[in-house]
C-alpha cells in the first residue's frame, strides 16, 4: 500500500481537525453524514465542506452518497491521524520504505531526530477477512464501536502490550517504543524472516532456541498461535527475535493444546524440510536409536503459569474484555470450504445492513458533549494548534 507521508506536510490544522472530525462520527456511523462533521468540527464559515473536498482529494476519506450526504475514513487517512499523534509526540520524525506487507498489515521504516531507524507496523484487520469481521456481526452489532477501525486498534494495542510484557520477561521480541490507534512503533530487528534463511551453521542449536521459546511461553501462560518461518527473525549470527502478536492467547484457553501443537509441528515441518533435521516423536523415548534426534515437547508435561494475561496485559493497558474481543473475532477464520455459504451469508447481511445504517442515522444524537470535549483534546495534540477552540 502506498502511503505518501508528504501529503502529511501540506495538511493543515483543520484538516486535521475534520478528519478527527470523521474518525469520531465513525463510532456510531460506517458513512458519517456530513452535516454531523460539519457539527463536530465546528469550523468558521462553513469551511468543512472545502476541506472535505482536500481530504477527499488527498484519499484520506472515502465519500458515499449512496444514502445520504457522507464520508468515512480510508486506511490512508487512519494511518496519518496515527502517524501525526506519534510524530507530535517526539517518537519519530520521518516515514521510510515498507520493509514488510504482512497479510493483515503493513510495516514501515521510521526515523526519530536522532536517525535511529524503527519499525512501524499499522494493522489493517479486515483486510483479508472482512467477512470473518462480518461473521462476527451478531456477537458485535450492539457496539457502536465496531468496525475495521475498532478491530485494528485492538490488535494494535494487544500487540503492544504482549511485547511489552514479553520483553520485560527476557523474551527476545522487538522493543515496544509506543503505539496509537492502529499503529505500533517498536525497535527494527536486524536480520531476515526465517523463511528466506537456505542454510544454518548450527540448525540444531537453533531449532532447540525456537522450541525451547514455545516451550517458555507456554511455562509463562501464553501461546504464540502464529509461531511460524514468517514471524521469525534471524540475524547473521543465528539470533532470533520473535515477532507478531495479536493471536495469542493463554494456556487456559479450551483449544489451547492444539494451538500448542499446531505451533510445535509448524517449526518441526520447517526443520525436518529445509533442514534434513529428524525428530523423536515423544520426549519420553528413552530408547530411540538416532541419538540426535531433536525432542518434541508435549503440552501436558510443561509446568504453566497461569494469569500472566489478566494480570500483566490489563497492568500494560489492554483488558480481559478486549482480550475477548479479539479472540473472538480472530479464532474462528472461516476456512476456505466454507466460502459458498460465507458469500450467501454475506449477501442476507448486506440487506441487513442497509437496514442497520437506518437505525444508525438516529443515532448522531450519540455524540455528547463529553465526546467532544474529547475531541478538543485530541486535536489540541497538533503542535501547530493555536488553541482556537469551538463555540
Ligand atoms: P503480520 O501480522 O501482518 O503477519 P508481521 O508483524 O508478521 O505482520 O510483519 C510482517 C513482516 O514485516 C515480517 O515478516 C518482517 O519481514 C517485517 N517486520 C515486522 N516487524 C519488524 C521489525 N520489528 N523489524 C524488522 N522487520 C519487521
Ligand atoms: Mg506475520
Amino acid at each position: 500500500m502506498k502511503l505518501d507521508v508528504n501529503v502529511l506536510r501540506y495538511l493543515s490544522k483543520d484538516d486535521f481537525r475534520v478528519l478527527t472530525a470523521v474518525e469520531m462520527g465513525m463510532r456510531n456511523h460506517e458513512i458519517v453524514p456530513a452535516e454531523l462533521i460539519d457539527r463536530i468540527a465546528s469550523l468558521r464559515h462553513g469551511g468543512t465542506y472545502k476541506v472535505l473536498k482536500n481530504l477527499l482529494k488527498h484519499k484520506l476519506l472515502h465519500h458515499d452518497g449512496s444514502k445520504y450526504d457522507g464520508f468515512r475514513l480510508t486506511y490512508l487517512g487512519y494511518d496519518f491521524l496515527a502517524i501525526k499523534t506519534l510524530v507530535n509526540r517526539g517518537v519519530f520524525s520521518s516515514v521510510g520504505r515498507q520493509i514488510g506487507v504482512g497479510k493483515e498489515s503493513d510495516i514501515f521504516e521510521v526515523a526519530n531526530e536522532d536517525g535511529t531507524i524503527m519499525a512501524m507496523k499499522l494493522h489493517r484487520l479486515g483486510r483479508t477477512s472482512f467477512r470473518a469481521v462480518k461473521s462476527k456481526r451478531d456477537y458485535l452489532r450492539h457496539r457502536s464501536s465496531f468496525s475495521w477501525l475498532y478491530l485494528s486498534r485492538l490488535a494494535a494495542l494487544k500487540e503492544f502490550a504482549f511485547m511489552k510484557a514479553l520483553q520485560e520477561h527476557g523474551f527476545p521480541v522487538p522493543n515496544a517504543v509506543d503505539c496509537n490507534r492502529h499503529c505500533v512503533i517498536m525497535s527494527l530487528v536486524h536480520g531476515y524472516p526465517f523463511v528466506q534463511v537456505k542454510q544454518l551453521q548450527n540448525p540444531d542449536t537453533v531449532f532447540e532456541k525456537i522450541i525451547g521459546i514455545v516451550v517458555r511461553l507456554a511455562e509463562h501462560g501464553l501461546i504464540h498461535c502464529d509461531f511460524n518461518e514468517f514471524n521469525i527473525m534471524i540475524d547473521d549470527d543465528e539470533n532470533i527475535t520473535i515477532i507478531d502478536f495479536p493471536q495469542m492467547v493463554s494456556v487456559s484457553h479450551r483449544n489451547a493444546e492444539m494451538y500448542f501443537d499446531r505451533d510445535v509441528e509448524c517449526i518441526i515441518k520447517f526443520f525436518s524440510k529445509r533442514f534434513n533435521l529428524s525428530f523423536e516423536t515423544n520426549a519420553d523415548d528413552s530408547d530411540s536409536d538416532a541419538e540426535s534426534d531433536a525432542v518434541k515437547p508435549r503440552f501436558s508435561s510443561i509446568k504453566k503459569a497461569s494469569g500472566f494475561l489478566d494480570k500483566e496485559l490489563s497492568a500494560s493497558g489492554f483488558s480481559k474484555k478486549e482480550q475477548d474481543d479479539i479472540e473472538k473475532f480472530i479464532e474462528k477464520k472461516p476456512d476456505s470450504d466454507d466460502e459458498e455459504e460465507e458469500e450467501e451469508e454475506e449477501e442476507e447481511e448486506e440487506e441487513e445492513e442497509e437496514e442497520d445504517d437506518e437505525d444508525e442515522d438516529h443515532d448522531s444524537s450519540k455524540l455528547n458533549a463529553s465526546d467532544i470535549r474529547k475531541f478538543d483534546s485530541l486535536c489540541s495534540l497538533t503542535k501547530d494548534d493555536d488553541n482556537e477552540q469551538p463555540e
